[in-house]
């Protein structure tokens, strides 16, 4: 993306005076330097005519003996019954999705200047592709539009902070009241703020109730404040709203005048989705945050079909006799020889709603490495594998993994189904009859992370797992009284009294594991006997066995 407000910036300049579609393409021509683009091409849909009475408009082609290759394709609609089409072709190989993101803008950028070029309506259709209709504000490509054009006045983007934000409670609004009554307020709403920013700030509507704004940073904290508790109407001076606000306060020059939109909105939807505050502010770690999943979440696909992840067994011991008795699957991707660990991808294949497939790529892979190990007589121990709680929307989930278990040939005592408890009554029966369907086809389960969060006895009386997994917060936990003991002591007991079996998770130290089995549990998954061991490692486990 660094070379895109260039870009903009250069078409802007070409596309200034005059407009031709012969600038156009001398402007582009120049992009096919960055960009292995074959040709570019616009198609119009419905009766437009160009000014120039050019209606040939393959405004580039490179003249490569290599072919093209498939086109990224943009469209947009100029007025009803009427759009255009923006073609870019890649010389040779496709292009690829990074590539295809800053395309859209250059494409959009052909639009704008092709659109100056159209005859009738050309009025209207600018206004269309630049205002939101309901306020008047601005729109995303209005509101971007006039970024560039401050900075290109000279406006230093680093003295400025961006704000996304979002009216509380307005889809209420709109449902009681009906869509006219919102739109009033919208256009009320948009008055007041926009009155307050003033002409050294700009504010834009992106639709709904979503907007943005630019304003000099020294103004940051008043403008903020305001849009806590705004009045929109003069006539209605109970009338408050506030919103929910995301804050980017930019720190530097920006390669990609997107991000003053992209940026805010990540802070906004932490503050609305997550940590339910009126006001987030744009930090580090939630930049690196966000930028890990969104480059999880791109590789993913081609990870799991490449066999990138592998699963690693941390070995459950019997603390008593020392003997090795379990072990839980724990997923790796390696990635250019870096292994990394699925607190780093797992929650972001969570939020999308993708785990599913790699559950059951875990399970496949640890049910050939038990039918292996059964071939080669090693005698295996039973190994459990997570399946996220989100994998539960999928109908006939358990006769999957009960197919998975077979097709390979695997004892089913030798697999067990890990889950941890759900949060509400909804996901609660879910998941009750995710289990009924284990036992009924005799697959084992064990609730995860027990007492981590929003554990209760009645766990213990709804859900028939074979296990029960103690959190590592038990054994690690700073503030741990003397009733968590008897808690932890009353829980073990009574899981044991119900046949289930006990084992606590996090145990890596002498007083530790002296601690749990006090409370009357003895087996311990845990840096104490082991780590989580890539295959190889663990295989010499199953010879051994002992632990000194
Ligand atoms: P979990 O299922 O509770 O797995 C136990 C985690 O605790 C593992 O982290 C393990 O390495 C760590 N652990 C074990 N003993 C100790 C100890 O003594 N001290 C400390 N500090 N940590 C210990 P890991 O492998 O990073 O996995 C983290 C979580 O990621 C897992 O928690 C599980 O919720 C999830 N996960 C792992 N593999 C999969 C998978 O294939 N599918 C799904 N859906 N989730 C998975
Ligand atoms: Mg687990
Ligand atoms: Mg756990």
């Amino acid at each position: 993306m660094a070379e895109t407000l260039r870009h903009l910036k250069f078409l802007r300049a070409v596309s200034d005076g005059k407009p031709s579609v012969e600038k156009l393409r001398g402007a582009i021509r120049e992009l096919v330097i960055v960009y292995h683009i074959y040709r570019v091409e616009a198609e119009l849909i419905g009766d437009i005519h160009l000014e120039s009475g050019e209606q040939d408009i393959t405004v580039y082609e490179s003249g490569n003996s290599i072919p093209a290759g498939d086109p990224a394709k943009y469209a947009y609609t100029l007025s009803p019954g009427k759009s255009m089409v923006v073609y870019i072709y890649p010389a040779g190989t496709a292009f690829d999705d990074i590539e295809r993101r800053e395309l859209e803008i250059i494409a959009a950028e052909c639009m704008m200047i092709l659109r100056m070029l159209i005859r009738d309506n050309s009025r209207r259709v600018t206004r269309d592709h630049t205002e939101q209709q309901v306020t008047g504000l601005p729109n995303g490509n209005g509101y971007l539009e006039k970024v560039a054009e401050r900075i290109a006045e000279g406006m230093k983007i680093a003295e400025q902070s961006a704000l996304y934000f979002n009216l509380k409670g307005f889809g209420e609004i709109n449902r009681q009241y009906g869509r006219e009554v919102g739109n009033t307020l919208l256009r009320q709403y948009a008055g007041a703020v926009k009155t307050f920013v003033g002409k050294d700030g700009l504010v834009g509507h992106l639709g709904e109730d979503n907007f943005v704004a630019l304003i000099p940073k020294k103004r940051q904290s008043e403008v903020v404040a305001f849009l806590r508790d705004v009045h929109p109407t003069e006539a209605d001076p109970g009338l408050k709203i506030g919103a929910t606000i995301g804050v980017w306060e930019i720190p530097g020059e920006v390669d990609d005048t997107e991000e003053i939109i992209k940026r805010p909105y990540i802070a906004y939807n932490q503050a609305k989705n997550f940590l339910l505050r009126p006001v987030v502010y744009v930090s580090d770690a939630l930049v690196k945050q966000v930028d890990q999943q969104r480059t999880v979440l791109e590789r993913f696909e081609n990870a799991l079909a490449g066999e990138e992840f592998q699963v690693y067994y941390q070995p459950k011991v019997d603390s008593v006799t020392r003997l090795l008795v379990g072990a839980e699957g724990l997923v790796r991707w390696i990635h250019k020889g870096a292994v990394i660990s699925p607190g780093v991808f797992i929650p972001a294949l969570e939020q999308s709603g993708q785990t599913l497939p790699l559950d059951l790529y875990v399970l496949r892979h640890t049910c050939m490495d038990l039918r292996r190990w059964s071939v080669d007589g090693l005698n295996p121990v039973p190994v459990s594998v997570n399946f996220s709680r989100r994998d539960l929307k999928e109908p006939g989930l358990a006769k999957k993994i009960c197919a998975i278990i077979e097709e390979c040939g695997v004892r089913k005592e030798l697999v067990e189904i890990e889950l941890t408890e759900s949060i509400d009554d909804e996901e609660h029966g879910v998941l009750a009859a995710f289990i009924n369907d284990l036992n009924k086809l005799g697959i084992r389960s064990a609730i995860d992370d027990f007492g981590s969060g929003y554990s209760s006895l009645s766990t213990l009386r709804e859900f028939q797992v074979h296990t029960l997994k103690i959190d590592r917060s038990f054994v690690n936990s700073d503030d741990f009284s003397w009733r968590d003991e008897i808690i932890l002591r009353d829980i073990v007991h009574m899981a044991q009294e119900l046949g289930m079996n006990v084992l606590t998770e996090g145990v890596e130290r002498d007083d530790q594991l002296a601690f749990v089995n006090s409370v009357g549990c003895h087996v311990i998954q845990g840096f104490y006997f082991d780590r989580p061991l890539p295959r190889e490692e663990y295989e010499k486990r199953l010879v051994h066995r002992q632990y000194p």
